[in-house]
């Protein structure tokens, strides 16, 4: 039988058996509409209500903070369009980072046409956003802040809560994409002084298209889909019971033990890392060396290609990703690799390794086998490096 290595839980984790098995009642025996007035129904409301509780404890947020979409990219546009139409004739300006999810810079760019005007804060050389830079882009006219917790591509972790103790003074609500970071990095919305966050359920060993959106009490938001009363008469829609449950039971597991369960990954991941650095010349780790994701690896292999590297780990089985699996299907280099200062052609050979409940050792030694000789492989029929040696 073939070996299948899968290091891409950045883009998206297979459900968790007992997810699974607390969401299967849902499709089919307990199907009622939490709407509805019988008591068929009603078992469907306290699963809901139960769920709103479990994601609300992983946070540090109450039950009625917490509003289910369907996913992040839901939660993103929501926070962020719901922000700037109801804030409309208080201010304008939107503040955010060069390497935010496409969810959040395409609906920042979205706001653009409509007469915002968003300032993208630089990151340095590691994709540090700066809380200094934020504090110094805020103006009378700064309706939002959004800075993302951690990073999906690079892994860089943010100083989410400097930067939300600037935002709390200034009296500026503060959003964070915190999709990535849940189950890795501990969170906290009142500690982190957050106002609101982003999250998506198949990220963290849920279903997909399933996420919520916590929203701090006080905090004025729009509404982004319309419709019915559901959600307390913020997000119109019948229920998506069964990706509910599931978001629930999987955030508690996520973030039951999260120091725990991440030392196990980043020692898989510090050993392949340094083994991938240790085995391959030319090569170059991008992203912060500590503030980083535990499961995170991004490097560049000088004069090849990101999408040959892919198509031949594929051959031998192992999935991975350049930059991000959003931007795989353009030429154009991932923006996160050229916001923290890659030449392009360093930025296109570059590759993304995330680790996660799917990998044991033995992955770790075969990616360690496989990946150097692909490297030498495309190398060798690199005219780039061919030159870079002197010519064949
Ligand atoms: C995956 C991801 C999203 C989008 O979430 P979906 O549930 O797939 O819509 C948004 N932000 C970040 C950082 C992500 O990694």
């Amino acid at each position: 039988m073939k070996k299948l290595v899968y290091m891409d839980h950045a883009a998206t984790t297979p459900v968790k058996s007992e997810v699974l098995d607390a969401m299967l009642p849902y499709f089919s025996e307990q199907f009622g509409n939490p709407s509805s007035l019988y008591a068929l129904a009603r078992v469907s409301k306290e699963a809901v209500e139960n769920a709103r509780a479990q994601v609300a404890s992983a946070i540090g947020a109450s039950p009625d903070e917490i509003f289910f979409t369907a996913g992040g990219s839901e939660s993103d546009n929501w926070a962020i369009k719901g922000t700037a139409f109801a804030n409309r004739k208080k201010g304008d300006h939107i503040i955010t980072s060069a390497i935010e999810h496409h969810a959040v810079l395409h609906t920042c760019a979205y706001l653009e046409t409509q007469g915002f005007s968003v300032t993208y804060l630089p990151v340095d050389r590691y994709g540090l956003v700066s809380p200094k830079d934020v504090e110094e882009a805020i103006t009378d006219r700064t309706i939002l802040v959004t800075v993302m917790a951690a990073n999906n591509e690079i892994g860089t972790v943010q100083p989410i809560r400097e930067i939300g103790r600037i935002t709390r003074e200034r009296g500026v609500p503060f959003h964070t994409d915190a999709v990535q970071a849940i189950g890795a990095v501990q969170i906290d919305v009142t500690e982190d002084a957050i106002d609101m966050l982003s999250l998506s359920g198949h990220k963290f060993y849920g279903p997909k298209g399933i996420g919520a959106l916590y929203v701090r009490k006080g905090i004025r938001l729009g509404n982004l889909v319309h419709g019915g009363g559901q959600e307390r008469r913020r997000r119109a829609g019948t229920e998506n019971i069964p990706g509910i449950v599931g978001l629930g039971k999987a955030i508690e597991m996520a973030t039951a033990d999260i120091p725990g369960h991440t030392a196990k990954i980043a020692a898989m991941r510090d050993r392949l890392c340094a083994g991938i650095l240790d085995a391959v010349p030319d090569t170059l780790l991008n992203g912060h060396p500590t503030l980083r994701l535990p499961n995170n690896i991004n490097v560049s292999f000088r004069y090849i290609e990101g999408e040959s590297i892919l198509l031949m780990l594929d051959a031998h089985g192992i999935c991975a990703s350049t930059g991000s699996a959003c931007s795989s299907a353009s030429l154009e280099p991932s923006h996160v690799l050229l916001a923290v200062g890659l030449p392009h052609e360093t930025a296109h050979g570059s590759l993304r390794l995330t680790l996660g409940d799917l990998n044991a050792d033995g992955d770790v030694d075969y990616v360690l086998d496989v990946l150097p000789k692909v490297v030498e492989r495309l190398r060798s029929m690199s005219p780039l490096y061919a030159a870079r040696k002197g010519g064949v």
